[in-house]
């Protein structure tokens, strides 16, 4: 299977570099005139022959019925029809953060929490994917639930 990747940060090769194991081919797209992964992962992507990595390319549109059937580029100016089955848009996310507006947060709009789940205002706790934890995945996102609880659970009861 031929695969596109979108995005040439850290998760972007990342991914490539997982891909690499499964795939027949990969594009690596990336809009900016080069990769803003770290060294190494850039490196490795680079050593692959299954990485054909596209700098200056625009993702116009991801074409398809039912299944991926394509990926609608634009590179140098010049508009191409890239023929894979998979796409994998790796160009970060959001912090759905705003609702609470007055406690601490990075410059990602990510909350900021201590290894206890607390944020800088007492009483309040948070975890998973809208915090600056690191690692956005769902064993994380668990984990750090359970101990926001835990946490939670021995902030009321030093209340009482
Ligand atoms: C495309 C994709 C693929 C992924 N694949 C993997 C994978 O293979 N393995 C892996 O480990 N992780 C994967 N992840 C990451 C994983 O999904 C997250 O790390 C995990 O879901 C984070 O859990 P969370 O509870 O912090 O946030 P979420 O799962 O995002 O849950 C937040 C919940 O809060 C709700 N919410 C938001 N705002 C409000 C509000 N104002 N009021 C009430 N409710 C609100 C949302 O609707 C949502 O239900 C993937 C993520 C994406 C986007």
């Amino acid at each position: 299977m031929d695969v596109a990747v979108v995005g040439g940060g850290n998760s972007g090769l990342e991914a490539a570099l997982q891909l690499i194991k499964i795939a027949k081919s990969i594009y690596l797209l990336e809009r900016g005139s080069q990769l803003k992964a770290d060294t190494v992962l850039v490196e490795k992507a680079k050593a692959s022959e299954k990485v054909n990595i596209w700098t200056n390319t625009q993702v116009r549109e991801i074409v398809g019925d039912k299944l991926v059937t394509g990926i609608r580029v634009q590179r140098n100016g010049k508009e191409t029809l890239l023929p894979v089955q998979g796409v994998f848009v790796e160009i970060g996310s959001v912090p759905n953060s705003e609702i609470v507006g007055f406690v601490e947060k990075n410059r990602w709009g990510e909350i900021t929490v201590n290894c206890e789940c607390e944020t800088n205002i007492p009483g309040l706790f948070a975890s998973g994917d809208v915090t600056n934890v690191p690692e956005k995945q769902i064993v994380v996102a668990a984990g750090e639930g359970c101990k926001a609880a835990l946490s939670t659970f021995r902030y009321l009861s030093q209340r009482q």
